[in-house]
């Protein structure tokens, strides 16, 4: 008989028996955002004691150099005498409070702004004021990006996207089935397909992956956040979107449970690990176009962080540094800048998204 150790899984089991097997996306979003038992409501994920570490944790650097590039868009926009910075899913506060400091070096930019985040995590949001609160700003908390009022935006997403939840569909020789989560004869949750395809669906997925083999599994997302963020940034604004995933629309199951620092079964003890997915960038982007939005990249996220000066801010850190904290900032340098297909620099890409009128945001090239 199963384990039935996490309260979210009774509730799951609950929810299976009443109405039937529930798909991928609605397991996703009641992992990580049931009101109670969601993995984001119950505790602080973050760091060498929680169960991932995230870039602006591993170093000030990544903080800064996002902070020169929001006080660039700043310039870039006119330096509007205000401007909303906009923050989905802040963690502990570190990249927002490290930005700031390095932007403050731009005259004007701090008396110009508003701070909004957005952190469904009440635990995450007590951490954010303690980290913020030393900084002399207008900051004002939401849970959802639609409570931020509107008006020139510059927003930033830092491994936000992918604690999004995301639909999975499987192919079979009648078409594309929708995938779900039942209880298994054993009594486990086990993945299944809903029993019938899910209608016209070949014709919406992208050109490349319309002759995909039985058996092939695609993510997508609700292309609402897309949109919204275009919708937000068309006029007078631009977000910065940094996560994990693949340059272009793939196919393939990403859906993944981390717990101290380890792979878990996403199938297990749903609401104590952390689940992601891959961002879908391309999906990302065109929505964000369909919006009036101009998108930029993605673009490895090393390749970001070169070409906004990593290499020269890391050499004046470690110029003021006792041998010791040198070693400390190479270390981090690698682990931001490290390459193949698990290292930070090359699986996470970044994405931009602006005002048309702006032209190519810092660290990007022609649109896309
Ligand atoms: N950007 C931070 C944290 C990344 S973890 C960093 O780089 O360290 C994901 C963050 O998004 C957490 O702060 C989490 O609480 C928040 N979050 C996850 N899902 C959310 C949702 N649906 N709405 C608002 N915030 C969410």
């Amino acid at each position: 008989m199963a384990d039935e150790n996490s309260p979210l899984e009774s509730e799951i089991r609950r929810l299976i028996a009443a109405a039937g097997p529930m798909p991928v996306v609605e397991y996703m979003r009641l992992a990580l955002t049931h009101p109670q038992h969601g993995y984001y409501l119950r505790r602080d994920p973050i760091g060498a004691a929680g169960d991932f570490i995230t870039a602006p944790e591993i170093s000030q650097m990544f903080g800064e150099l996002i902070g020169l590039w929001m006080a660039a868009i700043w310039q870039g926009l006119g330096a509007p005498e205000n401007v909303r910075v906009v923050e989905l899913g802040p963690g502990r506060g570190t990249l927002m409070v490290d930005a700031l400091r390095a932007a403050g070096i731009v005259r004007g930019f701090h008396a110009a702004l508003v701070l909004h985040l957005v952190e469904i995590s009440p635990a995450l949001q007590q951490a954010q004021k303690r980290r913020l609160q030393g900084l002399d700003l207008p900051i004002t908390w939401h849970t959802a990006l639609d409570d931020v009022p509107g008006g020139p935006s510059i927003i930033i997403a830092n491994e936000f996207i992918d604690a999004l939840p995301v639909h999975q569909a499987v192919k079979r020789a009648d078409g594309w089935h929708e995938r779900v989560i039942d209880i298994a004869p054993d009594g486990r949750l086990a993945f299944g397909l809903a029993r019938d395809p899910l209608p016209l669906f070949e014709q919406t997925l992208p050109s490349g992956l319309r002759q995909a083999p039985e058996g092939a599994i695609f993510e997508w997302r609700s292309d609402a956040i897309g949109l919204e963020l275009g919708k937000r940034v068309r006029k007078d604004g631009a977000a910065l979107i940094l996560d994990y995933g693949p340059m272009q629309s793939g196919l393939g199951d990403t859906l993944q449970a981390v717990a101290g620092h380890s792979f878990a079964d996403p199938l297990r003890a749903p609401g104590e690990h952390d689940l992601t997915a891959h961002v879908d960038f391309a999906a990302l982007a065109h929505s964000a176009q369909s919006m009036g939005a101009r998108s930029y990249g993605p673009v490895p996220q090393r390749y970001l962080l070169f070409r906004l000066g990593i290499l020269a801010r890391a050499d004046a850190l470690k110029a003021k540094a006792s041998a010791e904290k040198a070693a400390e900032i190479e270390l981090a340098l690698s682990r931001l800048l490290a390459g193949g297909p698990r290292g930070m620099g090359e699986l996470f890409k970044a994405l931009a998204i602006a005002d048309p009128k702006l032209g190519a945001p810092p660290g990007f090239g022609t649109p896309t």
